[in-house]
């Protein structure tokens, strides 16, 4: 078979930085995905359980009183409305039928909070591979009811205990599973982060989310958006909104980084506006610095890293990112719940407080597409109880 996995990049970043035993591996994977992403049974298979299994197309809901609130024409491409609460499923769907047409029979996966490891449990449990999930004993413990979720589906959930026990040290515990049992696992990645080929593999999943939402803007507004929002963790449903839009240069990108207490201090997970350019995690990508403690009042932005192609649209200037701190996020969850009732994960509430502070720039009729990446319930008892005593 001629071999061509060979590593993509992004401009100067991204690429494929792993150990000797995984070279192959991942050479091996890169070739498969390439020939089955133009595959028309696999698109076929994988559009059938995106509509039927996760409830796609997701809506674009115009949001009218927030729009009177913050001065801008403000849509939600509703993420949160995928089965189980949020994108992520779209990227699981994905890998795991692509583990399943590469004859693969067991799937493990990185989790934080638990998000992810929730969403690779549903695809395990529907394809019938076996599934292991690797969380940082930290994590396990604060979320106890996403790992009786997980449980209840089938999975195991291998709590990991080295370094900080937290998801840094999870994604390390994965690879080294990989690195053993290649033969018969694959490793579904959670972001686009990592060595080439999950960055631009779980990108593509992704697109998804832009690709109807650029079809629904077209017919609802009759043009397209002057401005795409999202928020920014590994980076995923970001990408996802953007891709299709890159060659629309009418359209401004804007990506919200959790700037936790603030970037001026050692509490946040903001890489791009405030980090450096390193090799981490088997990319070349920006990190936070090593005096700064990875923080976030929402778990899925709480990552030291972030995918290598928002690294690349920063340094083409594609792409406008911005800090939004802790307090912002908080402030506009409780806008989203008041004016639209709708409950958005803290994570999309960045998206939405970047939203805000673009508005007031914008005039009423300037048109924002935002992505509501996941709902807010999992979120609703840690606010109440840590944020908005009396
Ligand atoms: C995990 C998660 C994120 C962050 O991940 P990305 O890869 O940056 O999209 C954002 N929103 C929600 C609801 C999540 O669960």
């Amino acid at each position: 078979m001629v071999r061509d996995g060979s590593p993509q990049t992004f401009g100067q970043f991204g690429g494929r930085y792993a150990p000797d035993e995984l070279e192959e591996v991942l050479e091996d994977l890169a070739t498969e995905y390439d020939h089955l992403k133009d595959d028309e049974e696999f698109r076929e298979e994988l559009d059938e359980l995106l509509r039927n299994f996760a409830g796609r197309p997701t809506p674009l809901y115009h949001a009218s009183s927030l729009s009177e609130e913050y001065g801008a024409t403000i849509y939600f491409k509703r993420e949160d409305l995928v089965h189980g609460g949020a994108h992520k499923l779209n990227n699981a769907l994905g890998q795991a039928l692509l583990a399943k047409h590469a004859g693969k029979e067991r799937l493990i996966a990185e989790t934080g909070a638990g998000q992810h490891g929730t969403a690779t449990s549903f695809v395990g449990a529907h394809t019938g591979l076996e599934t292991e999930i690797y969380q940082g004993k930290k994590d396990a413990e604060r979320q106890r009811m996403n790992v009786f979720r997980m449980e209840q589906m089938g999975a195991t959930v291998n709590k990991v205990t080295r370094g900080g026990s937290g998801l840094a040290d999870a994604v390390d515990a994965a690879m080294e599973d990989l690195i053993k049992n290649n033969e018969n696992t694959h490793y579904l990645v959670g972001s686009v982060v990592g060595p080439d080929p999950w960055p631009r593999m779980v990108r593509d999943f992704q697109s998804v989310i832009g690709e109807e939402a650029r079809e629904q803007i077209l017919e609802q507004e009759g043009k397209l958006p002057d401005a795409a929002v999202a928020c920014v963790g590994g980076g995923s449903n970001a990408i996802g909104l953007f891709h299709p839009f890159f060659d629309d240069s009418e359209v401004d990108f804007y990506g919200a980084e959790a700037a936790g207490k603030g970037l001026d201090t050692n509490q946040h997970a903001a890489p791009l506006s405030e980090g450096k350019e390193e090799v981490y995690q088997g990319m070349r990508t920006r990190v936070i610095d090593d005096d700064v403690e990875v923080h976030s009042i929402a778990a899925g932005l709480d990552y030291p890293g972030v995918g290598p192609e928002h690294a690349n649209y920063q340094e083409l200037d594609r792409c406008s990112y911005r800090g939004i701190v802790d307090e912002d996020a908080l402030q506009a969850f409780q806008d989203l719940c008041k004016y639209e009732g709708i409950v958005p994960a803290l994570e999309s509430s960045h998206a939405v407080a970047l939203a805000k502070e673009l508005a007031a720039e914008m005039d009423e009729d300037d048109v924002l597409l935002v992505n509501l990446s996941g709902r807010g319930d999992k979120d609703v008892e840690k606010i109440a109880e840590e944020y908005l005593q009396d």
